[in-house]
């Protein structure tokens, strides 16, 4: 069955609500996603870059150091025969040490530790190094390249220090000694320090094996930590020397998106990580505003969705409404119409439905109509008999008896006036309308209502009938008038008996 206009358009504004909202969270989750991942790529590009440029820092601060060690092991001859010469505030050592701000000292170890030379003002008579792990380290290696050893304490300056040192051999390539120079991690500190950062974001320098030899903004007793089943160490820095990548820092657990860097010349590698969080907080916080307006926008649809159907829904009601009480009116309207085409005493057709259907039975039929008038016999002397409260029961028995008949579903008895009845009998021929009068004369006889006053001798009430026929097309006032002639003759005939239009025919 096809649905109701009404609940069409109620379908339509519903899913076309479902498309709006599907169509809303989808382009807005995805905008989200989108804004999610540029910024996400923004981050990892800054700290890739920033790790990059800490590492050139470092390979700079080392670099020079290495320069500066490389020029005291090319003097070593002269560095073992006159260590006095470069020891001291005004020694050769204080002087490679000048542009050097990273440095907190040079030394010159000999083969068994003992100290040489230095570039600090000190007395260094007593003091051996032999036990220092990158004293041990040159002693057992001939790599001849510079070394770079895990965070001390200085003997000379009570300050921590990353040592840098390379191997001195003698002209028969023997192990002779050892120059160090020891990197100041207050150099980094304040280096690294210049750089604004978030309180969760983190700057750390650390040799390839995953030792941790400077962190911002950790405090020292992290230093030297092993960080080597970090996934830098672990994975990523076989995978290339450069890059970012996000995981759980072994420092504190917190998660951050780093970018990191290897040194080209050193084992060391610079790492730059953003909080995850703080930068999920920022994200957010910029795009709050857009949210909250793509949501209100949503609600406002929601809202206009729901107006609509809600003023849909009132139309559908009052059309509801409207559509009963038409139907009452049509109902009603029928009753009145009943009601004014039916006579109020004997509840038969009235005159109007008189002439309404014989009018309706002429037109466009191709058989005759007949139609049949009676008229009761003496009915003023039964008035005056009986009075007139008792003629009107006798008009309500004779029309009962006449209603009674069997007839034909398109046959019709009406009152037509007074005392007078009729029956309209479309597609009759006027023989078949006298055999219907006869049934009808001899149904009033067999009821037998008595009458005192009529003149006939049974002395009871009795009809008188007059038959007219009329071919299709014929004028209603035609056929009236024709069986008002006939009913003429049948009362001048004695009464009590049928009169056609082709003679009487007595009962
Ligand atoms: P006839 O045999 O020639 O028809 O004589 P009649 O007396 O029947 O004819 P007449 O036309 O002289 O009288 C008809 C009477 O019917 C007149 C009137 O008082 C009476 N009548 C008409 N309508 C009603 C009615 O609704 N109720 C009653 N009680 N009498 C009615
Ligand atoms: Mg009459
Ligand atoms: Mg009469």
């Amino acid at each position: 069955m096809p649905l109701p206009r009404s609940r069409k358009t109620e379908r339509f504004v519903l899913l076309f609500l479902l498309f709006i909202s599907v169509f809303i969270v989808t382009a807005c989750s995805w905008a989200l996603w989108q804004s999610w991942q540029n910024r996400l790529q923004d981050v990892s590009v800054q700290a890739r870059n920033q790790s990059l440029s800490l590492s050139r820092q470092a390979q700079d601060t080392f670099l020079q150091v290495n320069i500066a060690l490389d020029e005291i092991a090319r003097q070593g001859d002269e560095v073992f025969s006159r260590p006095e010469a470069y020891s001291g505030r005004n020694g050769i050592l204080a002087g490679l040490s000048l542009p050097l701000p990273q440095l907190a000292g040079l030394f010159v170890y000999d083969k068994e530790g003992n100290w040489l030379a230095t570039s600090r003002d000190m007395q260094f008579k007593q003091m051996n190094n032999a036990d220092r792990e990158s004293f041990i380290w040159h002693r057992d290696h001939a790599d001849p390249g510079a070394h770079i050893g895990h965070v001390i304490r200085s003997r000379s300056a009570d300050e921590l220090v990353i040592p840098v040192s390379l191997r001195l051999n003698d002209a028969a390539g023997n192990f002779r000694g050892v120059a160090l120079g020891s990197v100041k991690v207050a150099f980094f500190r304040q280096f690294y320090g210049w750089y604004e950062q978030s309180p969760g974001d983190l700057l750390a320098l650390m040799n390839t094996d995953g030792v941790l030899l400077y962190a911002r903004p950790f405090p020292d007793s992290m230093l030297n930590r092993s960080l080597s089943s970090s996934p830098l160490f672990t994975r990523l820095l076989s995978q290339s020397r450069i890059g970012s990548a996000t995981w759980d820092s072994r420092l504190d657990g917190e998660e951050r998106l780093f970018g990191y860097a290897r040194l080209e010349r050193y084992p060391l590698v610079v790492a730059v990580g953003y909080e995850t969080r703080a930068i999920r907080h920022a994200w957010w916080k910029s795009n709050i505003t857009g949210i909250g307006v793509n949501i209100f926008t949503w609600l406002l649809v929601l809202l206009f969705g729901y107006l609509v159907l809600r003023q849909l829904r009132a139309n559908q009601r009052s059309q509801q409404a409207l559509m009963r009480s038409q139907d009452e009116l049509t109902r009603l309207n029928g009753t009145l119409s009943d009601l004014a085409m039916l006579d109020g005493l004997t509840g038969l057709g009235n005159r109007r439905q008189f002439d309404f259907y014989l009018e309706k039975s002429l037109q466009g039929t191709a058989s005759p109509v007949s139609l049949i008038m009676f008229d009761v016999d003496f009915f003023k002397r039964y008035n005056d008999e009986y009075g007139h409260i008792a003629g009107d029961r006798c008009l309500q028995e004779v029309a009962a008896v006449l209603k009674h008949l069997p007839l034909r579903g398109t046959d019709r008895v009406t009152r037509y006036g007074g005392e007078e009845f009729a029956i309209i009998l479309p597609g009759t021929h006027a023989r078949d309308a006298e055999n219907v009068a006869h049934r009808a004369l001899e149904a009033i006889r067999r009821a037998a209502l008595p009458h005192e006053a009529s003149d006939l001798p049974d002395k009871i009430v009795t009809l008188s009938a007059g038959i007219s026929a009329s071919p299709p097309g014929d004028s209603p006032d035609s056929l009236k008038l024709a069986a008002d002639e006939a009913l003429y003759v049948a009362k001048k005939a004695g009464r009590n008996c049928i009169a056609g239009t082709d003679g009487i025919c007595l009962l």
